[in-house]
């Protein structure tokens, strides 16, 4: 037991001694109250089951108070009822619950009260309340039991965002290094994983601009976060891309160029990428990521993937998205790194279910390019430029159900003879609005032989 331990036992005892005074305190109360008034009988007892909770309903004979508590080890809720009695016989219950093993009576406090005793199955937060005479109904006490690992799970699912017919295309944006990590150095004292985080706002800025686009950022503020949460965070938000964004250094500070990088699992030829995945392993020592969790997590992730044709596609559609983003960045950017989008085994790429691609935003050990990472309005040329990159794809290969769908997938209709709008209409499931915006039609009529641009949603 440590020190805290003790001190936390302490603490608990106190509260227990103040508890008990101040349960004998209301008791008190209840058995002043309850002399006031008749005593109350449980006439009868019912159990409603719904998929996460169980209700229990006390017939009474007279309105009562009540105090309620719930006790572990085994778990069960404890129900006090001053002054009065039950004639139910509880054995003889028909408990419907998933929650409830059995109602029995205990012996209350103060003699005269009824203390009843849920057994329960498993945890759960009971809510208590009365409800007063109404139609065939008498006085009731009501116990709502909620399964709380149930309910835990419809928090997860409802966080989840529903599924809408034009949904946006999500990009998570991941600003490199952070925290203990500062990534790599500038000649005149800038740290990358500044420079990246401010970049990244940037593309974020940029991103969220577009209509039917959506980007959130994996790291926020200036602490580190390991490879993988990276991943899962862009996963909790069904990102559609993920997009590491970085400004390493080299130990040649001639090195210059930005560049764009996908994954290659089988292996690594040029120097630059064996440096990069160096500063990725340094990273997580530095971040401070207990070194088994890393390597394990590692050859899992390498063993798993490497035979998944799910990630074949994964590098398929990185490959189509880094090259569009290479070719606007080297629009903008003075110099890209290599003529072509280079690939590297790193674990930040490792994503068989997200396309991901990783943005070299420039050498930050060269000075000319710390000077222009540093500047504000480059940093919006550049990410001006990665999100056109991003927005040329997604317009050719909208997925499914996206708004970007809705925009860009289109396809021909010939009017055939009976054909009206409506009929079209309901034909390609599309509104008649959506088909007199898609083709700019003035009016309702349609002519045997003329196109229709019909917008495709799904
Ligand atoms: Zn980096």
């Amino acid at each position: 037991m440590t020190v805290q331990d003790l001190q936390t036992t302490g603490r608990n005892r106190r509260l227990m001694t103040f508890k008990s005074a101040l349960m004998v305190f209301s008791c008190l109360i209840f058995t002043t109250f309850a002399f006031a008034t008749n005593a109350a009988v449980v006439k009868s007892m019912r159990f409603w089951q719904s998929p996460e909770s169980t209700r229990v309903v006390l017939d009474l004979s007279a309105e009562v108070e009540h105090s309620i508590k719930v006790l572990t080890n085994p778990y069960r809720v404890v129900i006090d009822i001053p002054a009065s009695s039950v004639v139910v016989d509880l054995s003889e219950l028909e408990i419907k619950s998933d929650l409830i093993k059995k109602v029995r009576q205990s012996t209350p406090v103060n003699p005269g009260d009824l203390r009843l005793v849920l057994d329960l199955t498993k945890e759960s937060d009971p809510k208590s309340f009365s409800l007063k005479p109404y139609q065939d109904y008498g006085d009731r006490l009501v116990i709502d039991l909620f399964d709380k690992k149930k309910v835990a799970a419809k928090e997860e699912l409802k966080a989840v965002p529903p599924k809408e017919s034009k949904r946006d295309i999500v990009i998570a944006v991941d600003a490199g290094h952070g925290g203990e990590d500062p990534g790599a150095l500038g000649p005149s004292g800038s740290h990358e994983k500044d420079i990246v985080l401010k970049l990244s706002k940037d593309l974020v800025d940029e991103i969220n601009k577009e209509k039917g686009m959506k980007a959130i950022l994996t790291r926020t503020g200036d602490y580190y976060l390991r490879h993988r949460k990276r991943t899962d965070i862009a996963r909790n938000h069904r990102a559609d891309l993920f997009v590491s964004v970085h400004a390493d250094g080299f130990k040649n500070p001639k090195a210059r160029g930005a560049s764009v990088w996908i994954l290659n699992t089988r292996g690594v030829k040029s120097e630059i990428a064996r440096w990069m995945q160096l500063q990725e392993e340094k990273s997580e020592l530095l971040g401070g990521v207990d070194s088994k969790i890393r390597l394990s997590h590692y050859d899992s992730s390498v063993r798993s993937v490497l035979l998944d044709l799910q990630m074949e596609n994964s590098i398929a559609e990185s490959m189509q998205i880094a090259q569009k983003v290479h070719k606007k960045m080297d629009k903008v950017a003075p110099k890209m790194h290599k003529p072509h989008v280079e690939e590297n085994n790193l674990l930040v790429l490792k994503n068989p279910d997200i396309p991901s691609i990783l943005v070299e935003s420039g050498f930050i050990s060269n000075p000319q390019e710390e000077k222009l990472l540093k500047s504000k309005k480059y940093r919006k040329k550049l990410a001006k430029a990665v999100k056109d990159g991003i927005k040329q794809y997604f317009k050719a290969k909208a997925p499914d159900g996206t708004l970007y769908a809705s925009m860009y997938r289109q396809s021909i209709y010939r009017i055939q003879r009976g054909d009206n709008l409506s009929k079209v209409a309901s034909r390609f499931d599309v509104s008649i609005k959506e088909l007199k915006v898609a083709n700019n039609l003035k009016s309702n009529t349609v002519r045997i032989g003329q196109k229709l641009i019909i917008p495709t949603a799904n």
